[in-house]
């Protein structure tokens, strides 16, 4: 599944979201997950055309789609150099998809900043710098070696040297890798190098109730928001307070909830959407009488990588995709009449996945 990250200074809100995230799970029923580790939580997507087509199919069992999210703790100014807890965080990051970085938007006196006052474009420097120092040092070991390697007089290695050199100039500029544009993680010359400031990100800040929901009202996130801008990348408005609290409601009483602080969403949700969204994220159905699905594939992949998701024998032998449309579906009420409607389309190895697209495939065992 999607696996997410959330980063940032001490202090910040880091546990408290995260708490409420892993709870957010727990509560669902059937959810079919428990909690691996003290610092991974595992969530269901929630997803209403998964309800709907659910509601038409009745099947036994209904599974969301689910995103993981990982708490690293650990980043302090100075972590690079092995400073709190050292470099326990490096691996965790390389893991993920998704970094969440999270700053502290929201005024208290009495939690600590361990900088001293709020600012949250100078803390996420911070973060950023201990993790382009990271970078420039892996970096820099791997270009040590290539230079070793050249001396062979290999033109390939060489080049391969001067890329290396090109993107260590980016970063000793203060750039993170994404936005170094020749970055291209397929490249020989780059390959496993685990870029830690490639990771995209989305920037969640952490707000008093008053603020939400979108901290117009609040000068700090304001400031974030821009340097996303700046950055092409989002900042989302939470209040880890209230989400705690939300997730500790059932459905019902999370609507009252979200609409007596004049909510649409929970900050969970629109977290998800923002995820999906950054990492072009798209949703398919299966829909039998056993069990109706939600599945989670990048936009753009064909219907046998899809297929593959569900099993790898169902990529190697498959034939075709049979494809209900979300809307056909829905406005027909069944995989039988949609068929009859004639808006069942069997396509086969080059069709792209849509969002919403209801799918049974054949194929050969
Ligand atoms: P972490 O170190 O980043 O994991 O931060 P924690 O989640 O442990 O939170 C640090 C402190 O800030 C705790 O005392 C929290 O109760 C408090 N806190 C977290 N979120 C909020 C918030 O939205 N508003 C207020 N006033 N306090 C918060």
């Amino acid at each position: 599944s999607l696996k997410c990250g959330i980063v940032g200074l001490p202090n910040v809100g880091k546990s408290s979201l995260f708490n409420a995230l892993s709870n957010a799970g727990a509560e669902s029923a059937n959810f079919p997950f428990c909690t691996i580790d003290p610092n991974v939580g595992i969530v269901p997507v929630p997803d209403e055309r998964l309800d709907r087509i659910a509601g038409l199919v009745q099947p036994k069992n209904v599974t969301p789609t689910s995103i993981e999210f990982v708490d690293i703790a650990g980043l302090v100014k100075g972590a690079s150099e092995g400073k709190g807890k050292g470099n326990a965080f490096l691996s965790h990051i390389r893991e993920v998809d998704l970094i969440i970085h999270v700053v502290r938007c929201f005024e208290d006196d009495d939690v600590t900043h361990v900088e001293g006052g709020i600012d949250p474009v100078r803390d996420i420097g911070i973060i950023e710098s201990e993790l382009l120092f990271k970078d420039l040092e892996t970096l820099e070991r791997r270009e040590e070696r290539m230079k070793k390697m050249a001396k062979s007089g290999d033109k390939t290695i060489q080049n391969h040297v001067h890329i290396l050199g090109n993107l260590r100039q980016h970063i000793e500029k203060g750039n993170p890798v994404r936005s170094w544009k020749d970055w291209d993680p397929s490249h020989p010359a780059l390959q496993e190098l685990f870029m830690l400031t490639a990771k995209k990100v989305l920037y969640l800040c952490n707000v008093d109730e008053a603020d939400l929901p979108d901290g117009a009202g609040n000068e700090h996130v304001m400031k974030v928001k821009e340097h996303a801008a700046s950055e092409g990348t989002d900042a989302l408005a939470v209040c880890a307070k209230i989400e705690a609290e939300i997730a500790e409601l059932n459905d019902q009483e999370k609507a009252e909830f979200l609409a007596s602080l004049n909510l649409r969403e929970s900050g969970l949700n629109r977290l998800i959407s923002a995820a999906y969204r950054k990492l072009g994220l798209i949703t398919f159905f299966t829909a039998g009488p056993k069990e109706v699905r939600a599945w989670t594939v990048p936009e753009g992949t064909k219907a046998p990588q899809a297929a593959g998701v569900i099993h790898s024998d169902f990529e190697r032998g498959f034939i075709r995709a049979e494809t209900i449309a979300y809307h056909d579906f829905i406005s027909y009420g069944s995989e039988s009449a949609a068929r009859e409607a004639g808006k069942m389309r069997s396509e086969g190895r080059g069709y792209t996945v849509k969002d919403g697209d209801v799918l049974l495939f054949r194929f050969n065992v």
